[in-house]
């Protein structure tokens, strides 16, 4: 059983479910004895802090802090997981019959899952959040390297320096500048997504790849949009 736990805990670790660094909740040192079944002390696996002499559950510090779980059968649960369909809630049920853990353990473990994947969408929503129900967010596809005498860029490079010298950058001579291809997407949560293409820009080769206002994301994407349906309008 312990081979099993220490197997699931490797694995886990490895596709970043757990993490092997941690540190201590009562010293904060980060040196530990190897980690090993304790069962006079619960379910799971425990380090034992070299500082304070402290037990630690492999699951402190991760989404799953708190939980009492044997680590194999976290193992078991996060691999059935990972197949349930991506926009359904899980469904607890199944993942119980698949795993053969108890009703309440698979359910402490899903809306720990559930809580981690919400945090991380909060996270990445404040990134690219326009305001209430509708994101916007830019990729770039492509960084061309381009010649300060290319003639088919003469225009972008001559914005490119004029945007430099208007927020006070020193501007030395760029041989070579960044030209940024990229698409613009904005979407009604829980609605279509809509995809534009953003104008081409330069920035120095060194810059940062440019910023787009949520303003300028949604006039792209409206403009294009409202110009497609025009036109799928003048055809039917
Ligand atoms: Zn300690
Ligand atoms: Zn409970």
């Amino acid at each position: 059983m312990a081979d099993d736990q220490s197997l699931a805990y490797k694995e886990l670790a490895r596709l970043r479910w757990l993490c092997e660094k941690a540190c201590c909740r009562s010293c904060s040192g980060c040196s530990f004895t190897p980690v090993h079944a304790n069962p006079t002390r619960g379910a799971g696996l425990f380090r034992r802090c070299k500082g304070c002499s402290q037990f630690q559950s492999v699951l402190v510090g991760t989404c799953f802090e708190g939980l009492r779980i044997d680590i194999g059968e976290l193992y078991r649960l996060a691999l059935e997981y990972v197949k349930q369909p991506l926009t359904q809630s899980p469904n607890v049920l199944a993942l119980q019959r698949a795993c053969g853990g108890s009703r309440t353990q698979t359910e402490h473990f899903v809306s720990c899952v559930l809580a981690a994947e919400v945090a991380e969408g909060r996270r990445r929503n404040a990134r690219m959040s326009c305001r209430g129900a509708l994101e916007g967010d830019a990729h770039r596809l492509r960084k061309l390297f381009v010649s300060e005498r290319n003639p088919h860029f003469q225009d972008l490079i001559f914005q490119a320096r004029r945007n430099r010298v208007n927020s006070g950058k020193q501007t030395p001579v760029q041989a070579v500048w960044a030209v940024h291809v990229r698409i613009a997407g904005l979407v009604h949560r829980g609605g279509k997504i809509a995809i534009a293409e953003l104008p081409l820009k330069a920035v120095a080769k060194k810059a940062p790849p440019p910023v787009e206002s949520c303003l300028t994301l949604l006039l792209v994407v409206l403009v294009f949009f409202l110009f497609v349906s025009h036109l799928v309008r003048n055809e039917t």
